[in-house]
């Protein structure tokens, strides 16, 4: 099929990034975007899928597939996370990869976007087995990535422990150093301070910019949480520790919730000795379908993408949904948060805390000098509020659309760094 945005831009719909195709569509008549500017945009600049070899712990071997989406690079190197999961598809692949170029561009950090994968369910896998698999993936993308090129990241259930084993493999091939390769790595072998809570803290100073705008109060605000995992479990414990009441959290199993509030460090210790947040003594057991639906002000779907869609966002209580997740909410959930007066604070702003601060770490690398704590805390805290100020000077509705504004700004810079290179 041939998409056509009202006959200005014919690009066969296989090679069109499918959230592109949704939101922009929705955008370009707005921003008066040209053809050739839309084409430009439309699809991925390069997308591969490789086919690698893991000799398993039985002795046999077994192929897997991983993908590799380098969207956009006009304004630096392309940029973004690797994730291991079962449902990968290089259509999500593509669509989280244009995430990356627009969260990168919103920051206004001199990156470009990407993302990466493979189909696997990491949990099925044994320790052993998980290097060798990144070792063969690593071997597979080689020539593709680099601190100049593409520079790989955590994301879905990767870690500091993948990110060693990429830049290990990268090294070996290369007969060098080469620590700038990849970020989120452990602060003993070139990563950055405070990098594993980076993305959570960013949504963190970015919502308290949001109520101030809305006159909310802090002390006290009422948050829930979907998702457990390195993001969700960060804020849980930063929004506890400031004063915030967090009174629900969940993960894939379910999750639980108190109104009168949930003690953090007690619910991390419970999960990590029960392996499952349920039976938490002095909360119920909740549904992550009621979880979104809960009495809150708060709502940080922190978890994998699409769990606000047309059939639950109409129960969404909460005035501020923060979305540390990347495309948590679709844009049927966004229209219906639109007309219920919901203030979101879409992904490409709210979770940039980390690739912000995968920025430090890269350029701490490239420099071979290291941050303290509070360098990094105070630079990541500039961005995120000089970021969340850009995105809201540009909403031009009377009451602010964050995403529609967030998307227009970065589309506009990126554009920008195309014409000064003269690609337009
Ligand atoms: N995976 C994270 C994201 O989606 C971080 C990417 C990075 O640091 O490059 O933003």
């Amino acid at each position: 099929m041939i998409i056509n945005f009202h006959e200005r831009i014919h690009v066969d719909d296989k090679n069109i990034c499918k959230l592109f195709m949704h939101e922009i569509s929705e955008l370009y008549t707005d921003m008066e975007l040209a053809a050739e500017e839309l084409e430009l945009l439309a699809m991925p600049r390069r997308s591969f899928t490789v086919h690698f070899p893991v000799r398993m712990d039985s002795g046999k071997t077994r192929m897997f597939i991983g993908h590799r989406v380098q969207y956009n690079d006009a304004r630096g190197p392309a940029k973004g996370g690797i994730r291991f999961h079962p449902d990968l598809t290089i259509d999500d692949v593509k669509d989280l990869a244009f995430l990356m170029v627009l969260k990168c561009a919103v920051a206004n950090i001199p990156f470009g976007g990407s993302k990466g994968g493979v189909i696997v369910d990491p949990k099925q896998l044994s320790g052993n087995e998980l290097e060798l698999l990144t070792r063969s993936y690593v071997r597979a993308i080689n020539n593709f990535i680099g601190p100049f090129k593409d520079i790989p990241a955590p994301d879905v259930f990767t870690g500091e422990k993948i990110m060693v084993w990429i830049m290990d493999e990268f090294e070996r091939i290369k007969g060098e150093h080469v620590p700038a390769v990849v970020t989120g790595k452990p602060v003993e072998l070139g990563g950055t301070k405070a990098r594993n809570y980076s993305t959570a803290l960013g949504g963190i100073y970015v919502l308290e910019e949001a109520m101030k705008k809305l006159n909310m109060g802090q002390e006290g605000a009422r948050v829930a949480i979907q998702g457990f995992g390195n993001v969700g479990k960060n804020a849980a414990r930063l929004f506890f520790e400031r004063g915030y009441k967090v009174v629900a959290v969940s993960a894939t199993g379910g999750g639980i919730i108190d109104q009168a509030g949930l003690d953090i460090q007690k619910v991390i210790s419970h999960q990590e000795s029960r392996g499952s947040l349920l039976d938490f003594a002095g909360a119920a057991d909740i549904t992550n379908q009621e979880l979104l639906a809960c009495d809150c002000d708060v709502l940080v779907p922190a978890a994998l993408s699409d769990q606000i869609h047309n059939g639950n966002a109409d129960n969404v209580k909460a005035r501020i949904i923060l979305e540390l997740a990347n495309a948590p909410t679709t844009i049927d959930a966004d229209k219906i948060f639109f007309n219920k007066n919901i203030f979101v604070i879409p992904d490409v702003l709210a979770n940039a805390g980390g690739v912000v601060v995968s920025y430090f770490e890269w350029s701490q690398n490239l420099n071979s000098s290291y941050w303290t704590e509070e360098e990094v805390l105070r630079n990541l805290k500039n961005i995120m509020v000089n970021s969340f100020n850009d995105v809201y000077a540009a909403c031009s509705h009377e009451y602010c659309r964050m995403r529609r504004s967030a998307y227009r700004l970065a589309i506009k810079r990126v554009l920008e760094a195309e014409r000064l290179r003269g690609n337009l």
